[in-house]
C-alpha cells in the first residue's frame, strides 16, 4: 500500500486529497498537518489514523492533543512538526497542500529523505525553484504537479522527448473581471473578487485569480518544473476553462489537456502517477459545449500579471519579494484593510524597493520574505 503524509490537509486541495484517498482505499495516510483548524484534523485523524499530526500553533496543537488522548498518535507542532510530517519514515509522498512560503523548508526535508513531492504549493517553486529542482534531481525524486495547468502541461509531455518542445501554453480563466472596465477597478468588492468563474478554491489563490497574480506566479512555476525559458511560456486566456493547458512542440504540433474543473484530476494524477484511476464527477460534454474561445491576457488592466513577468525575468530574489508582497497585500485585502487596485500597487512598490540577489539561499528566501512583510506593514 503507498504511503503518504499531507501539509495542509484541512484547506481546499487537502480535504480534495482525501476524498481521493477515501475513495479508493489503497493509499494509506500516515501523518496529516493543519494551520489551526483542529476541529477538521481531529475529524481526519479519526478517519484516516495517521502516526503523526502537526499542528502548527503550538497551543492548538495540545488542545488537540487533549481532545484525541483516547487515540495513539504523537502530535507534534511548529516548523518542526511540519518537518517531522515532511520526513517521517515509511511515507514514500508528501502532498504539499499547505498555503504559502512555509511550505519550502519542510519540502527541501521531505526531498532530502527521499520521498516524492505531490506539489500543489506554487510558493516553493516560485521563490526557490533554483534550489528544489536541482535538489529533486540528486535525490532522484519526482516532482508531480498538482496545480490544474502543471498537470495538464505533465500529462501532455507523457511519451515525448522534452527536449523537442517549443512552447508552453498556459491557460487562465481571466476570473471574475476579464470583461470589466478598467475603470471599474476602483470599486471592486471582496465578495465580487472571492466569486471564481469556474474553480472553487482556497480564499488567497481566488483572490489571486481575480489579479490574474496567480497566473504569474504559475508561469514562475512552469519555468522551473520544466525547465523551460521565459521567452517559451505563454499565457493564454480561455474564459470557459476547459483546456487546463498546452504544449506546442518543434513540428508545430500542440497537445492539449481537457476536461471539467475540478482539481480532483490533478491531485488523483499526482498521486498515483503514471497510472489512472477511475474518477467520479461530471464529464465534458462536447456536444453541448457551445464554444471554446481564446483572448490575448490584458496587461495594461491586470498588472499582476505583468509585474509577475518582470519578476521572473529578473529572477533571483525578485520573485521572492513578488510572492511576499502579494501574500501580504491580499491578506489586507481579504481583512478589507485595503481595497483591490492595491495589491498591484503594494507588489510594485516592493519590487521597487528591492536590490536584487542572484541565487539567494533559503534563509535569504526567508529573510527577504520577511523583509518584505515588515516593509508593507509600516507603510499599510
Ligand atoms: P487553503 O487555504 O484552502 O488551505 C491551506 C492549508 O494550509 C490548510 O490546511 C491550512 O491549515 C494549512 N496551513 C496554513 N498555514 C499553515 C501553517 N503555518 N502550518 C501548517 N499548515 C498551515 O489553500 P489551498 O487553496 O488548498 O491551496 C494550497 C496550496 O495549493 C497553495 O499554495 C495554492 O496556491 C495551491 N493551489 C491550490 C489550488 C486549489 O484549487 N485550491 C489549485 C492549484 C494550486
Ligand atoms: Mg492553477
Amino acid at each position: 500500500m503507498k504511503k503518504i503524509a499531507i501539509l495542509g490537509s484541512t484547506g481546499s486541495i487537502g480535504t480534495q486529497t482525501l476524498e481521493i484517498v477515501r475513495e479508493h482505499k489503497d493509499i494509506e495516510i500516515v501523518a496529516l498537518s493543519a494551520g489551526t483548524n483542529i476541529k477538521l484534523l481531529e475529524k481526519q485523524i479519526r478517519e484516516f489514523r495517521p502516526k503523526v499530526a502537526a499542528v502548527y500553533d503550538e497551543k492548538a496543537a495540545k488542545e488537540l492533543a487533549h481532545n484525541l488522548r483516547d487515540i495513539d498518535l504523537e502530535i507534534v507542532s511548529g516548523m518542526d512538526g511540519l518537518i517531522q510530517v515532511a520526513e517521517i519514515k515509511d511515507s514514500q509522498m508528501l502532498v504539499t497542500a499547505i498555503v504559502g512560503m512555509i511550505g519550502i523548508v519542510p519540502t527541501v526535508h521531505a526531498i532530502r529523505a527521499g520521498k516524492d513531492i505531490a506539489l500543489a504549493n506554487k510558493e516553493t517553486l516560485v521563490t526557490a525553484g533554483h534550489i528544489i529542482m536541482p535538489l529533486a534531481e540528486e535525490y532522484g525524486v519526482n516532482i508531480l504537479p498538482v496545480d490544474s495547468e502543471h498537470s495538464a502541461i505533465y500529462q501532455s509531455m507523457n511519451g515525448e522527448n522534452r527536449s523537442q518542445i517549443e512552447k508552453l501554453l498556459i491557460t487562465a480563466s481571466g476570473g471574475p473581471f476579464r470583461t470589466l472596465d478598467k475603470s471599474k477597478f476602483d470599486n471592486i468588492e471582496l465578495e465580487d473578487a472571492l466569486k471564481h468563474p469556474n474553480w472553487s478554491m482556497g480564499q488567497k489563490i481566488t483572490i489571486d485569480s481575480a489579479t490574474m497574480v496567480n497566473k504569474g506566479l504559475e508561469v514562475m512555476e512552469a519555468k522551473w518544473l520544466f525547465d523551460i525559458d521565459l521567452e517559451n511560456i505563454q499565457v493564454v486566456v480561455h474564459p470557459q476553462s476547459v483546456i487546463h493547458s498546452m504544449v506546442q512542440y518543434i513540428d508545430g504540433a500542440v497537445i492539449a489537456q481537457l476536461g471539467t474543473p475540478d482539481m480532483k484530476i490533478p491531485i488523483q494524477y499526482a498521486l498515483y502517477f503514471p497510472d489512472r484511476k477511475p474518477l467520479g464527477g461530471e464529464r465534458l460534454d462536447f456536444a453541448s459545449l457551445a464554444q471554446m474561445t481564446f483572448e490575448k491576457p490584458d496587461f495594461d488592466k491586470f498588472k499582476g500579471l505583468s509585474l509577475a513577468f518582470d519578476a521572473a525575468k529578473c529572477g533571483g530574489s525578485m520573485p521572492t519579494v513578488f510572492n511576499a508582497a502579494n501574500e501580504r497585500a491580499v491578506a489586507k485585502f481579504l481583512s478589507r484593510k485595503i481595497e483591490f487596485n492595491k495589491i498591484p500597487e503594494i507588489i510594485e512598490f516592493a519590487m521597487q524597493s528591492h536590490k536584487v540577489m542572484a541565487a539567494p539561499s533559503i534563509d535569504n528566501i526567508l529573510n527577504i520574505e520577511q523583509a518584505t512583510y515588515e516593509m508593507i506593514e509600516s507603510r499599510w
